[in-house]
């Protein structure tokens, strides 16, 4: 159990969530009612800013009016814990609701994640596989102790112009005058090498464990970013593309896009590919969503908090 469970401001917040109370009758809800009064008075800046009403349904309504897009149908961007009648506390954006990254966000008093990535492992964060499992058990107990919603941001954030996800990560490789006047994704060198290219990324997204194909004294002029997920088709056509020496990408499967730049390199075509791995290829451009949700929601605190590159590699 975690403390701001046992905390006043928690003990309102459940209140909240399960609607009025009962005026008067039974007796356990009048003392609940009571408590609330004085845990709701006790705890001045919480429980203020939760009768100021923000609800996370609140801040995905503004979402979806500043985004600059229609809000599409079919869209893994909604609630995968909590709901619209949360009441927010503060906002943490992220690129993975991971489960460190939950805990740190209940622990800052964030209680509303904003995640690019899913949170159950699955596109959809379908949970029906998972209703045995230790792991998943734990993490979904966790949220609902601590009153917390998550909501996915990925679809409408790549949709936004520019592409949040583009932006933040031009910004955070400071590769803005780099970038193609017409294609915001395509980034241009003075003839910098595939290994000089791969160490510049590296240092400049703190990354642990990345991983190349091609000749490490490649020249790269131009390197085509596809951030996160690279598909078969996508991969293959824009590492094939004439003007692209190079491609980035978050991750993409090693019998696709990986085999494909190896035979690349094989039938002579001077191309590299750079998989820097998911979380670290996105993250940059959830820190650049906080600064953007700040700009319409003042009420609470937003802060970007930052999910763990997961792998290592021995010394
Ligand atoms: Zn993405």
């Amino acid at each position: 159990m975690s403390s701001s469970r046992r905390s006043p401001a928690g003990v309102a917040t459940r209140l909240w969530r399960n609607g009025p109370l009962p005026e008067s009758g039974d007796t356990s809800a009048g003392c609940l009612r009571r408590e609330f009064l004085l845990t709701a008075a006790g705890a001045a800046a919480g429980a203020a800013a939760q009768a100021g009403g923000l609800t996370a349904g609140e801040v995905v309504e503004r979402i979806r009016k500043n985004v600059g897009v229609p809000w599409r149908a079919e869209t893994v961007d909604t609630f995968k814990a909590g709901g619209p009648d949360t009441p927010v506390k503060g906002i943490a954006t992220t690129m993975m609701a991971t489960f460190d990254v939950v805990k740190k966000a209940a622990a800052a008093g964030r209680n509303l994640v904003i995640t690019h990535e899913p949170t159950f492992y699955n596109h959809e964060d379908k949970t029906a596989d998972l209703a045995g499992d230790a792991t998943w058990r734990a993490k979904d107990e966790f949220l609902r102790a601590n009153n917390m919603a998550v909501f996915r941001f990925h679809d409408h954030w790549h949709a936004h112009r520019p592409d949040g996800i583009n932006q933040g990560m031009t910004e955070e490789l400071d590769w803005t005058r780099r970038a193609d006047a017409g294609d915001p994704r395509l980034f241009h060198f003075d003839g910098l090498t595939l290994d000089g290219l791969a160490r510049e990324m590296k240092s400049r997204l703190k990354i642990r464990a990345m991983r190349v194909v091609g000749d490490p004294a490649l020249r790269v002029r131009t390197a085509a970013a596809n951030w996160g997920y690279a598909s078969q088709a996508g991969g293959i056509r824009a590492l094939s593309r004439k003007d692209v020496d190079a491609l980035i990408v978050g991750e993409s499967r090693e019998w696709e896009v990986v085999e494909y730049a190896a035979d690349c390199v094989t039938a002579g075509q001077g191309k590299g590919l750079i998989v820097l791995g998911h979380i670290v290829s996105e993250q940059a451009g959830m820190k650049y969503c906080a600064r953007w949700l700040k700009g319409f929601v003042s009420e609470v605190p937003v802060e970007f908090v930052a999910a763990q590159e997961p792998f290592w590699t021995p010394a």
